[in-house]
C-alpha cells in the first residue's frame, strides 16, 4: 500500500517575505482572553533544539485524556453533556455564533479497502488528481485516518462552546473518501468562514513538527484562488501561532524555513476553495518522538485546542 497523499510531494517553494526573518507572527488567544499579538522566532534549520518536548505552555492537559487507539472515548464528544446537538447546528451561544467553521479530517479510515475507488481521477483545476489517499500511519500502526477524526472530533467540541455552528466533510461515517474535490465543495457549499484539514505528515525519521499549508494564487480551470489567499494566510498565521503556544511544538524542521508555513498549489482541496481554508501536518507519523505526542490523547488535546484558537482569533479579527 502506498501512502501517497500531500505529504509526500514536494511542497511548492515559494517566495514569502516571511523566510528571511525566520519568523511567524502569532495570534495569542487564550480561552475568553484575547492578549494580542506576540512574534515566535523560530530558530531555524534542522535540529531538536525547540522541539516537542519542550514544556508545553497554554492550557491545562483538560479535557478527554484517551489512551493510545482508544477512539471510543471520543463518542460523546460532539456533546457537551447538556443536549445531543442536532447535526452541524449550532450548539450554544457565545463570541462564533453565526460563524460556520468546516473541519476536514483528511483521509478516511476505510479509505485501503477501496482503493479503486480513491484513486480515481478528480479535475482539481490546475490538473487531475487521485480522488483521496490512504493517508500515513505510525511504526506501531496508528493510522492518521484514526487520528484526523479524533482531533476533528475534539476541536468541534471546542468550537461548538464557542456557539460556532460546525460540519465536519467526513465522520468515518462513509466507506471512503469524501474526494478531494467533493471536500472543497463542501466548504463553499456551507459558505464557511474557515475551513480547516486536518492531518498528520509521514515524512522521514528526525523529521519533526508541524506546519501550515496556505494556498497558493490558483486560476486555472475550476480553480481560483485569488479571493482567499489573503485571508487564508491570516487564518494559518493564527493556526500556526496558537498551535505552538498550546502545544508546545516547535514548526517543521524540515519544510517552511522554520516558519510552519507553506505555501502549494497542487492541492485540490485548497485549489477549489471559494471560502478561506488551510492544512495544518500536526507533526511527522514516522518520527518516533513526534509519533509519541500524536499517539497521546492529551495530546490531541492541545492539537485541537491549538487550532481551535487560531481559528476563533481568525473569525473575531
Ligand atoms: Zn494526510
Amino acid at each position: 500500500m502506498s501512502y501517497q497523499g500531500p505529504e509526500f510531494e514536494p511542497a511548492q517553494p515559494r517566495r514569502s517575505p516571511l523566510r528571511r526573518p525566520l519568523v511567524v507572527v502569532l495570534a495569542a488567544l487564550v480561552p475568553g482572553t484575547l492578549l494580542g499579538w506576540g512574534v515566535y522566532a523560530a530558530s531555524g534549520g534542522p535540529g531538536d533544539s525547540g522541539g516537542a518536548d519542550t514544556a508545553a505552555v497554554g492550557t491545562p492537559a483538560g479535557g478527554p485524556s484517551s489512551p493510545d487507539g482508544s477512539d471510543g472515548s471520543d463518542g460523546s464528544d460532539g456533546s457537551d453533556g447538556k443536549k445531543p446537538p442536532p447535526a452541524s447546528a449550532t450548539t450554544a451561544s457565545g463570541p462564533l455564533e453565526g460563524k460556520v467553521v468546516v473541519i476536514d479530517p483528511g483521509h478516511n479510515p476505510t479509505n485501503h479497502l477501496h482503493t479503486a475507488e480513491i484513486n480515481r481521477k478528480v479535475d482539481i483545476g490546475t490538473n487531475s488528481k487521485e480522488c483521496d489517499t490512504t493517508g500515513t500511519a505510525t511504526n506501531s500502526g496508528y493510522a492518521e485516518a484514526k487520528f484526523t477524526l479524533d482531533v476533528a472530533h475534539r476541536l468541534r467540541t471546542l468550537l461548538q462552546s464557542q456557539g460556532a455552528t460546525v460540519k465536519l466533510t467526513q465522520d468515518g461515517d462513509r466507506p471512503y473518501g469524501p474526494c478531494v474535490d467533493e471536500r472543497a465543495r463542501i466548504g463553499n457549499a456551507a459558505h464557511a468562514d474557515a475551513v480547516v484539514s486536518l492531518h498528520a505528515d509521514g515524512s522521514a525519521v528526525g523529521n519533526r513538527g508541524f506546519h501550515v499549508i496556505l494556498p497558493a494564487s490558483v486560476h486555472a480551470g475550476a480553480a481560483d484562488t485569488r479571493a482567499i489567499v489573503g485571508p487564508s494566510r491570516d487564518l494559518g498565521e493564527r493556526v500556526a501561532g496558537a498551535f505552538v503556544r498550546v502545544t508546545g511544538s516547535a514548526p517543521s524542521n524540515y519544510i517552511g524555513d522554520g516558519t510552519g508555513l507553506v505555501t502549494r498549489e497542487d492541492l485540490g482541496g485548497l485549489n477549489l476553495s471559494t471560502v478561506p481554508k488551510v492544512f495544518i501536518e500536526c507533526g511527522n507519523m514516522r518520527d518516533t518522538k513526534d509519533a509519541a505526542l500524536l499517539t497521546s490523547g492529551a495530546w490531541r488535546q492541545k492539537a485541537a485546542q491549538g487550532v481551535s484558537e487560531g481559528i476563533v482569533s481568525f473569525l473575531r479579527g
